[in-house]
């Protein structure tokens, strides 16, 4: 914690990749989407093309880590960000919460007080997220919607630095305050190798 050394990055295999088909919660997503905003340089090589017929909305793929029993709950009626950081943290409020990095969204695969084992299989959500007008924040926040922007109109999202540009979070992180911003699209089921030495598998049982 804190430490600009990182551990070994986790050593994974992934065992199947899943689509989600959820007519509804697509028609909602599309539904959230109408204006145009600019572009995040971080997150540029997550980002999807702009639609022939729809604005920049600056949509990404991102990762979403969440525990087996709330998977299906997900992809049924989508993210819900009340429920979002319940008992891990919440540093930027209550919203839903997604990764770049893959390793990130895998820590959020367990509960820390009851770790599984380091090669059961796991799955994480690859989200299509609509994030609008980001916010940059460098700090922790206790936020329930996107701040007011410079000229009145709200942020659509909020995203946190990385400590090595000046923020306070080891890799990248966005939140999304508003259900209909993201949607998931496929489910990664994957293991740690038994020869992974992460961060993660350093806390699990064996
Ligand atoms: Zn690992």
């Amino acid at each position: 914690m804190r430490s600009a050394d990182f551990c070994e990055a986790p050593a994974l295999e992934v065992e199947q990749i899943r689509s989600v088909v959820n007519p509804r919660l697509l028609q909602h997503y599309l539904a959230e989407l109408d204006s145009g905003c600019a572009a995040i340089p971080e997150l540029e090589h997550l980002k999807l093309p702009p639609g022939p017929f729809r604005p920049d909305l600056n949509e990404h793929l991102l990762f979403h880590g969440a525990l087996p029993e709330s998977i299906e709950k997900i992809c049924k009626g989508g993210f819900d960000p009340r429920r979002g950081g319940e008992g891990v943290g919440a540093m930027f409020g209550t919203a839903t919460y997604f990764a770049i990095k893959a390793s990130k969204s895998d820590i959020y695969t367990e509960e820390f007080a009851r770790r599984r084992q380091r090669s059961t299989q796991r799955t994480m959500i690859v989200a299509r997220v609509a994030l609008g007008a980001g916010f940059r924040t460098c700090e922790p926040r206790k936020l329930s919607r996107p701040p007011d922007g410079p000229d009145g109109p709200p942020f659509d999202s909020v995203w946190a630095a990385a400590a090595a540009s000046g923020g306070c979070v080891d890799h990248v992180e966005v939140m999304i305050y508003d259900k209909s911003q993201a949607m998931p699209m496929f489910l990664v089921d994957y293991r740690h190798t038994e020869q992974c030495r992460c961060a993660e598998c350093l806390k699990r049982p064996q």
